[in-house]
């Protein structure tokens, strides 16, 4: 690593976040379950699989339309477990906390967290708090661990990538990231944007108990779909095109993006999903999807190639070409 020094890129999700991953950390911690590098470490437990994942909340501000750091926290452990084909049933939270933090903040935060629980049928069953001096936190960090089961047979994971493959994303992208920027900015508009921050476990539980193979699930979080769809070209070893026209974003979205000049490829979701589904299977899990109150406008955006195996290239509305890295630099830092 060039610098001395850790950046806010090293955080961002993106080039600098895997290359600290592959260069620092992986080699520190090497065994089989890390290297796969999903969503979620795999477990061989007994006979069967656990999912187990863990995640880190400090988004700023710590409440923002449709939500708040509570339910984030809970909604994305449950939809990172759920991303490896696992049904999610427990819970860790890790609260640490500012001095001077309003007691009324924290137990909306908490309740959030509760009902984000019960919403999705996991359990918040062990946690630990902490709380730091003024000024030594910014009002509330929270880490949240999570354990699913994995059915039998399931076999979900970001190298299960095939050519042919049609690649679906379960609904309008870059709510959330545009959500906290516009709020955290004071930007005003006049629409009704909001995070989509939800749980995704039913969702994935009615495609996995259905009839068809789904390869790969990953939820577009930091780094936004560009960088995720970057990961698993890489993983799996193949090409992917997707098409500008079939991207499903909201007006007031892109119009934001437009005028901030984000890329909304980059910009993170914290309720969608992307399957890769073998073609003959892809209308059919579409559907599924569609009939799940968080997949109402769920599309196929593209396809895996077996060309320029590593490249996500984009179809843009003229009909050109042109490659769709993995973000460079953190333009959005603290956005969950
Ligand atoms: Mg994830």
């Amino acid at each position: 690593m060039k610098n001395d020094k850790v950046l806010l890129d090293h955080g961002s999700g993106g080039k600098i976040s895997h290359a600290m991953f592959s260069e620092l950390i992986l080699p520190l911690f090497e065994n089989s379950e890390l290297s796969k590098q999903d969503d979620g470490a795999i477990l061989t437990v007994g006979a069967g699989q656990l999912a187990f994942s863990t995640d880190s909340y400090v988004v700023e501000p710590i409440f923002f339309p449709g939500g708040n750091i509570g339910d984030l926290a809970v909604n994305g452990t449950i939809n990172d477990v759920s991303m490896c084909g696992a049904v999610p049933k427990y819970i860790s939270v890790g609260l640490i906390i500012e001095e001077g933090l309003p007691l009324s903040e924290l137990k909306t935060i908490l309740e959030s967290m509760a009902g984000a629980a019960r919403k999705a049928g996991v359990k918040i069953v062990t946690g630990d708090t902490k709380v730091v001096p003024r000024g030594k936190a910014d009002k509330i960090f929270i880490n949240t661990s999570g354990i699913g089961v994995i059915p039998a047979g399931v076999n979900v994971s970001g190298s299960n990538a095939r050519p042919g493959d049609k690649i679906i994303v379960s609904g309008t992208i870059a709510d959330h990231g545009i959500t906290v920027l516009s709020t955290r900015e004071g930007l005003k508009f006049d629409s009704d944007i909001q995070t989509d921050s939800a749980p995704l476990n039913k969702m994935v539980q009615s495609m996995m108990t259905s009839e068809y193979d789904i390869h790969v699930l990953r939820d577009p979080t930091r780094g936004g779909l560009g960088t995720t769809l970057n990961e698993i070209a890489v993983q799996s070893c193949v090409g992917m095109t997707i098409f500008e026209s079939s991207l499903p974003i909201k007006g007031a979205v892109r119009g934001t993006c437009e005028l901030l000049g984000f890329d909304p490829l980059y910009i993170a979701n914290e309720g969608k999903l992307i399957a890769f589904v073998p073609e003959k299977d892809a209308q059919d899990v579409l559907e599924i999807i569609q009939q799940d109150e968080f997949g109402k406008d769920a599309v196929i955006i593209g396809e895996v190639t077996e060309k320029d195996p590593g490249r996500v290239f984009l179809e843009t509305l003229i009909g050109g070409f042109r490659i769709v890295d993995m973000l460079t630099g953190e333009q959005l830092p603290r956005i969950c």
